[in-house]
Formats: structure tokens, sequence, C-alpha cells
């Protein structure tokens, strides 16, 4: 890193990039920002992000030199913000790309609760752990939303995986007071609400700066009224975050109906328990109806969007179009390992589908673009996780989180022609493109891919 490292005179050590960098803003769903200069300073954060006219007035400021500056080969290379899964299940990890002939219920029974109940074994868990979190960021997720298990000290482990590896996390352990078909994996009522505390503190107590907890009832249909308001009201009283899942398939709600009968809908279980928040981010809303997107707008509520999933489980077809005009954050979620990928790029690629699908059904429905998928992928990811003042794009004052595509890696998956426009390669790494074209990864400015020691 010698050539492009300065020390300006406080003290900082300032790296400068200067490319084309694509992101998206709140106006934009996708902007190019070529023949452009970055800089980042020694706590990661972004100072600043200009066209190269300003070059010379920009090197007088933060006193950098012409050599330290990292240049990047004009259409063979370009920055996106890091990828943002806001809805995973890292210890469903080892079932990935396997187990999808089920429907949700029958796929929790037969296959994830037994293998989540294995992370009672500590050893397995951080083996398990680190697989994870290095495909993740090997892919390019820089920020992910992780559902752990029921076990306190293998959560703590998953967090101490992700602190080491340089990834942006929310980390929650699982909460589940009842599970009648597989009941060797759920907790009683007081342990669950003890040992969500006792996790919080450990994580807060280790003071990682990227890793935070989060408040995880598993679903409506696992944890108890009594189990849902302790959670509520503990996430409340510490101003944590929240994450579940909702409406995901029409047997859950109609599960769901039967359990809560005094509640109008399956959003209104978790509002009438304090979770619904503007710290919330609840997966799938694959069924939710137009007044409970008003209610999640009108409380700031999420939602993961998680169109491998969705598919994969035959849960249905998420309206992204709908839930956006109704103004509700949306991010993208792999859902592992109910989505059978790692990669947000394939979460876009999965979201794309979907809106392609729905719109065979009514002339006038209004597709997502890839752009907006883009968004959806990066600053809307960041933005349902209350980060947005933090990452998901390449303003100033944020954190450089980034990934550094390479077109022309030698076993790329795909091909650049002289006529193809930066849009079109661009296009063309959002379809075809992988983990082999993300040659680094930065989080908070530092390097995260290649992995130490690889
Ligand atoms: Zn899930």
């Amino acid at each position: 890193m010698a050539s492009n490292t300065h020390s300006c005179p406080q003290g900082d050590s300032l790296r400068v990039f200067k490319g084309t960098f694509i992101h998206s803003t709140d106006t934009d769903p996708m902007k190019t920002l070529d023949l452009s200069i970055l800089g980042v300073n020694g706590l990661g954060k972004i100072v600043f992000i200009e066209t190269v006219d300003k070059e010379e007035e920009l090197a007088q400021k933060w006193h950098f030199r012409q050599e330290d500056i990292r240049e990047l080969h004009p259409r063979k290379e370009f920055f996106i913000p890091g990828l943002v899964d806001t809805h995973i299940h890292a210890p469903q990890y080892p079932n990935m790309g396997s187990c999808l002939d089920l429907p949700l219920l029958d796929w929790l029974t037969k296959y994830t609760f037994p293998v989540e109940a294995k992370f009672s074994n500590l050893k397995f868990a951080e083996e398990t752990y680190t697989k994870v979190v290095k495909r993740t960021l090997s892919n390019g997720t820089t920020t992910a939303c992780y559902f752990a298990t029921i076990h306190t000290d293998s959560t703590l482990k998953l967090c101490d995986v992700i602190n080491e590896l340089g990834q942006r996390a929310f980390v929650g352990k699982v909460c589940m007071d009842l599970n009648a078909v597989f009941p060797v994996y759920k907790e009683l009522l007081c342990e669950s609400v003890s040992e969500t505390g006792r996790f919080v503190t450990e994580l807060t107590g280790r003071k990682y700066p990227l890793v935070k907890p989060i408040v995880t009832p598993r679903f409506g249909l696992s944890c108890s009224s009594e189990l849902l308001q302790q959670l509520g009201s503990f996430a409340n009283s510490n101003n944590l975050h929240i994450q579940s899942h909702v409406s995901e398939s029409l047997e859950e709600i109609e599960a769901i109906k039967k359990i809560f009968p005094n509640c109008k809908n399956y959003s209104d279980v978790y509002d009438k328990h304090s979770l619904l928040t503007d710290k919330t981010v609840m997966a799938h809303g694959v069924y939710l109806s137009d007044e409970e997107l008003e209610l999640f707008q009108r409380k700031g509520v999420a939602i993961s969007h998680c169109p491998n999933s969705n598919t994969s489980l035959c849960s249905g077809l998420f309206d992204a179009r709908n839930a956006l005009n109704h103004k509700v954050k949306v991010g993208l979620g792999t859902d592992v390992s109910g989505g059978y990928s790692p990669s947000v790029l394939n979460a876009m690629r999965c979201a794309i589908d979907v809106t392609k699908i729905l719109s065979l059904k009514s002339s006038d429905y209004e597709k997502l673009s890839f752009q907006e998928v883009f968004r959806l992928a990066t600053l809307g990811g960041s933005q349902a996780l209350g980060l947005d003042k933090v990452t998901g794009n390449f303003e100033v004052g944020k954190d450089f989180d980034a990934v550094l595509v390479k077109t022309n890696v030698p076993d790329s998956p795909f091909e650049v022609f002289p006529s193809d426009s930066p849009q079109d390669i661009f296009e063309k790494f959002l379809y075809l493109g992988d983990d082999r074209n993300m040659v680094e990864v930065y989080v908070a400015g530092k390097k995260v891919k290649p992995f130490a020691g690889s």
C-alpha cells in the first residue's frame, strides 16, 4: 500500500483513488462518476470525491502527490459501493444449495431446525461461521444482517469471526420459546429473554466497532406472546435494532391467524408487541396488504426483499414496486439457506426476475429497472438497516465500503467488447459477474479482501 499512502499534516493516512465510481443516490438510482478522484482518510472515511480537473486543488489541500494516487484502468476497473445483505442466516450455511424441495414450514422442521441445533458445538460454530463470513465478504457483502441460533456463546463466536475478518454487521441471537415440531431446538421464555440480555451486554463489552446486536424473535409462530412482549420492551428500552420475518408464506399466515386471533393481521402481531419501530427490518413481507405497508411506512419499518428464497421455497412473489410506492424502506436479502446463493448480485438478478414476472400479470405494471435494483442492494440496504449516514454510497463523510470490480480477470465469467458502453459493462457485471471480478473489498477503508495471508 506504500505507493498510494501518504502522511498528511493531521497525521492521517490518506489514500487516493482515481477512475470510475458507480453508485446510487436518493435522486438517481445509478450514477456513473467517470474521471473522478476519491480520498479516504485514516479513519476510513471518504473526505472528497470530485472530478479529476480538481486534482491539483485537492492535492494542495490534502497534501498528496501524483505518485500517491491509485489509478484504475478505464473500462477494465471500477468501484461500486459495498453490497448490503439485509437478511441472512449464518448457521444455515451448511445447507446452502440443498434441501429446497419443501415449503417453508416443512423445510424448517426437516432441514433447518436440525442444522441450527448443531451450533451448540462451539468448534463447529467457529469453523462454519468463518466459512460463511469469508464467503459473503468474497462476494462483496460489506454489511450483513445475520440471524444466528438460540445459542448465546456460539452467536458471540460469530461476532468474533465477523470482527476478525472486518465485515460490518448486525448479529442476532435467535429467540424462540415455541417449537412443537422439533422440541429440542427451543428455549424457555425466561431463558430467551435473559440470554438476549447477556448477548447484548457481552457483545457491547467487546467494543467491536462494526458489529452490533439486533433483537431477533424468530417469527410469530415460534414465539409466545409473552416473549414477543418482553423482547419488544427490551429492544425499545435499550434503543436496539430488531429483525424478524413477516408474511412469508400463505400457510404461515393461516397459522398466525389461529394463534393470534385478536390481531387483525400478521403485522399487527408485531405492532401489538412493540416490535415495529424505525429500527426494525422484517424479512419477506410477500403478502403484506396496503394497510400493513402504510403501517410500515408510518413506523419506519423496513422490508428485506429475499427473492431467491421466496422462489426457492415457493413462498410467493414480493411486489417491491408497491412497497416503494408506499415509501417503505426496502433492501435485498440472500436469506441463506432458503435462498441458495450467498451473493447479493444473485439477489439482484432474482429481484429483476420477480419484477419481470409480476409485469407479465399486468400490462401497466411498472417494473423495477436494474438500476433501481442496484440501489436496493446498496443504498436501499443501508437505509433498511438505519446505516445510510455511514454507508451505502460514495458521499463525503461516509465510510469507504467498496468493491473494486475488474472486468478482465483471467477467468472472468463475461466478455467486454470494444463496442460496449460503460453502462453495458456495468450491466454485464451485474448479470454475469461474480466474486472473481470482485478483486478487492473494503470496509470502513480497510481492505478485507484479499484475505490476510492469502
Ligand atoms: Zn430468514
